[in-house]
Formats: C-alpha cells, structure tokens, sequence
C-alpha cells in the first residue's frame, strides 16, 4: 500500500496532525476547554513539521534551513506574543495572518520559477492562485495592523477614482495570470507572473485602505479568510495533505466569523469590502468635536451612583473596550456579586463587536470568572432593557450609540446596538467624553436618564463597591 514506511510515517503523521486541529478547532469554542484546544492544535502543528522534515527528497541543506527558520521566528514571534495586551490582540492577529499570507506567495512564486521539472496546468493554476491570495492577504493584513496600531489613520481612506483604480488593477491581473496559465513555463511567463504578485500586493493595499472605522473587525476575518484558502492552495500544490486540512479549516472558520461578525454589523460582506462604509460622511458623522462640548452631560459621583445600583431589582452591565484597557474584569465580577448578595439580578449584556477582537468581552470576563450563565448575546438581552432599573455602561461607547438606529449619515448607521437607552437609568464609566473606535459621538451620553461616572473604570468600580456596601 505504501512504497515504503517513509510514506506511511509521514502520511499517518499528518492524518494525526489534521486531527488534533480538528478537536483543537472543537474545544476553542468553548471558553472552559479553549486553552487545551490551543494546545492540541499546536502539538498538531508540530508533529506536521516533524513528519514534514522526513519527507522523501528532502535534503540536509533543507533541513537546517528550516530549522534555522523556525528558531528565527520562534525568537521574533515568541516575545510579542507573551507581552501582547489583549487590547492590541487584533493587530497582532493581522501580523501574524499577514506573514502566513505572504509566506503562501513567496512559496507559489519560488514553486514556479524553482520547478526542475514541467509543471501540470493544474499545479501552474493553483501557483497563480496562490499567488494572488496570499500577496492580497499580506499587503491586506499589514495596512490593518497599521491602521490598528495607528501607524496610520485608522480611518477610510477615500481618493477619486479609487473604484475605478481597483477594477482596472484587477483586470491587470486577470490578464496576467491567464497569459501565466495558457503560457505555462518561461522567462516571459515568470515576468508576468512576477507582475501578478506585484499587482496582487497593490491591490490587498488598496482594498484595505478606504475601510476604517467599525469594520476593522469584518476586515480582518475576511483576510483570516483568505489566508486560509491560500495555505490549503499551496498544499495542492506541495501535495501536501495536513496543509490542505489545516488551511481548509482555517478557510472555513474564517469565512463564517467573516458573516457573523457582518451580520453584527448589519452589512453585506461585499458592503464592508467595497462600501468604504468606515468613511465619515458629511459634518453630522462628525468626531465628538466642539458641538458636543457645548451640550449638557450629567456627572454623578460614585457614592451617589452606588444608589440605584444598590436599590436596583435589575442591573444589566454593558462592558466595552474601555473594560479591557482599564483591566476591571476582577473588579467588575467583585461589584457583580456584592449586588447579587443584595438580592440585585446582575447580568452582562455581549455585543459582538464590543471591545477589540470578536469574543473580547467573553474572554475577559471568563478570565475574571464571571459565571458563563451571566453572559447574555445581544439579541436574547435587547428586550430586557426596558425592564432593568439600571444599565452599567463599562467602557462601551459604539455598541451603545442610538445613531446606528437613527442618524443615516452616521458611519455606524444600521449596526444593530444594545438597547441601553431603554433602561430607566444608565450609569456610563468612562475617563472622559472621547469618541470610541469609530471617532464618532455618542448620543447616550446626553440622554437625560444617563449620568456619567468619569475616571478609570477599575477605579470608579471599587469606589462604586466600597460605596453599595454602605449603602
Ligand atoms: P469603543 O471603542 O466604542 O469605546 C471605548 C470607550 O472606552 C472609549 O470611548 C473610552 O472613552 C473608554 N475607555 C478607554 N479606556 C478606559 C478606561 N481605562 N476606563 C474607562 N473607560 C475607558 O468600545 P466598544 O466596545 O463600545 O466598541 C468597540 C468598537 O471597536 C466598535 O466600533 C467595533 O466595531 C470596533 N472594533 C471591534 C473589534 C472586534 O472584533 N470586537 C475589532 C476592531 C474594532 P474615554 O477615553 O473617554 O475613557
């Protein structure tokens, strides 16, 4: 069955491998089993490189250039990744998906112009391919980490023309890459394809640019995507099967995060992609400039915020970015119980697109160890509102804003929101009136049943516990 043990080793090795990203996949949809998926995942990984190391042809030269490569990366990539705030997690994500994408282009381009041998047609597409995906992933992946880590304005970036520029970039490269593929082998045909990885990286960038705002988290599942389908690609071409697994998964769960989060949204995908819907249009979409300086706020104190919380028979907490850069988790679940003791229903309101990475709030409120069963998604929480006495907005500004309901020209108008403004009372901690992520502002804040608790979330918690224990 197999022309020596090498075959079966390595061919076993990876049917074990794609397993263990199989089950990996499985238990990081679940917060309590997350950690082991990872895990599995990764031993999966390894035994991958291992088995891969053994393969038939591959020479010693070979071997230690890929070790060498590995304790490179495992050096560059193992520090950032320890120290990396969960806040900075999506950047971090879009450097590491920018590196598998272009590692997919520069393996197709070398598979190519390396060949020692004629390449079937169907290797020579599915090399094109990659090379399209994989440079469209990268050059994607690096304008998103710049604009999260706000290397550059994290906002659209709009120029006239620029439908046009794309279509006629895109017909650059279908041009190319057909002739590649009718062509097949030869100088011509590697200048082309050459100019099909560089039109390809343009293109990624070009993409990338007009989208800002609150679609940041659509676009980096989409390139997640996309790098996938490029790796599973490169693994026809490698014939290599525990690569086609593992970026057929990758491809996959990509794709339906892609849709979750535009569904969030309340977008198409290709609205996200093509729709610069990021872009702020026209005055009233505006940042939270002077006009909002003139209009009344209330801020209240923290003892007497501590008030209707402690006399509260509902209580519904709305956490947001600002939760995770003030690292009130702890505090947050310390508050939630001593209500509880009161006899106050606590519960936590999810928007999915809260904070800064899809599952952000989950993940940090599970670190903190607030009971699963308090953590309710958006759509079966919404209704609730009207019948809370209190909504504790924690650093969540966006995911609240009544604009995405009624003010058409807002950047974020049809993105479904938490119902906050229906509570009889809102409680908003926040450090001061600064926009949220999409730089717009917030009409809540100026709601007359809203009061603000102004300060450092985790600080104005505890002031807010010292406070409801007197109460
Ligand atoms: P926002 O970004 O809208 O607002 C966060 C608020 O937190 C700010 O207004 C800030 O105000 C406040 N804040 C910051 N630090 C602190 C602190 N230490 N203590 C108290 N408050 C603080 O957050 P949301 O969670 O409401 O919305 C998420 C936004 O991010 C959405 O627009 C979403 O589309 C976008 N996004 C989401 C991603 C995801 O996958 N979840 C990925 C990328 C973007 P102040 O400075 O005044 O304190």
């Amino acid at each position: 069955m197999f022309d020596n043990w090498h075959d079966a080793f390595i061919d076993l090795s990876y049917l074990i491998a794609s397993i263990c990203f199989i089950l990996g996949l499985k238990m990081l949809s679940n917060p309590a089993t997350a950690r082991r998926g990872n895990q599995v995942a990764a031993a999966g990984m390894a035994l991958a490189v291992i088995a891969t190391l053994f393969m038939r042809g591959m020479q010693t030269t070979n071997v230690i250039l890929i070790l060498v490569a590995i304790v490179i990366g495992a050096i560059i990539s193992a520090y950032p990744a320890r120290k990396v705030q969960m806040t900075a997690m999506p950047q971090m994500v879009a450097i590491f998906n920018g590196m598998g994408g272009a590692t997919v282009a520069l393996v197709s381009v070398s598979e190519f112009t390396g060949a020692d041998h004629t390449l079937s047609r169907g290797v020579v597409i599915s090399i094109v391919l990659g090379t399209i995906i994989g440079s469209i992933s990268f050059a994607g992946s690096i304008i998103a980490f710049m604009k999260l880590q706000e290397l550059m304005s994290g906002r659209s970036i709009v120029y006239p023309a620029q439908q046009i520029v794309n279509g006629l970039v895109f017909l650059g490269i279908t041009a190319l890459s057909v002739a590649v593929v009718v062509q097949m082998q030869g100088n011509t045909s590697t200048a082309m394809l050459l100019g099909v990885f560089g039109l390809s990286l343009l293109i990624g960038a070009l993409v990338v640019l007009p989208i800002g705002g609150a679609d940041m988290p659509v676009v980096i599942a989409v390139l997640n995507s996309l790098t996938g389908v490029a790796a599973a690609i490169t693994g026809f071409q490698l014939d290599n099967q525990a690569l086609i697994v593992a970026g057929a998964l990758v491809g996959a769960s990509g794709s339906f995060l892609t849709v979750l989060m535009a569904r969030a949204m309340n977008r198409s995908v290709t609205n996200v992609l093509f729709g610069a819907f990021g872009a702020v249009q026209g005055g009233a979409a505006g940042g939270a400039g002077d006009a909002a300086e003139a209009r009344p706020i209330k801020s209240i104190s923290a003892e007497d915020a501590s008030i209707p919380l402690a006399y509260a028979q509902r209580v519904i907490i709305v956490p947001g970015y600002g939760l995770a850069v003030a690292q009130a988790q702890h505090t947050v679940r310390e508050l939630a119980e001593v209500l509880a003791e009161r006899g106050v229903d606590v519960r936590y309101a999810i928007h999915p697109v809260a904070g800064r990475m899809p599952g952000h709030m989950n993940v940090l409120l599970a670190e903190a160890n607030v009971p699963y069963d308090e953590l309710f998604e958006m759509d079966d929480i919404n209704d609730d509102f009207a019948r809370t006495d209190v909504a504790l907005v924690i650093g969540a500004n966006d995911v609240t804003n009544p604009a995405a309901r009624t003010d058409t020209t807002s950047p974020i108008y049809g993105m479904p929101i938490l119902n906050v403004d229906a509570a009889q009372t809102i409680i908003v901690l926040k450090r001061g009136m600064a926009a949220g992520f999409a730089g717009i502002e917030n009409e809540l804040f100026h709601d007359p049943k809203t009061s603000m608790l102004f300060g450092d979330a985790k600080e104005s918690i505890t002031r807010l516990i010292t406070s409801v224990k007197d109460a």
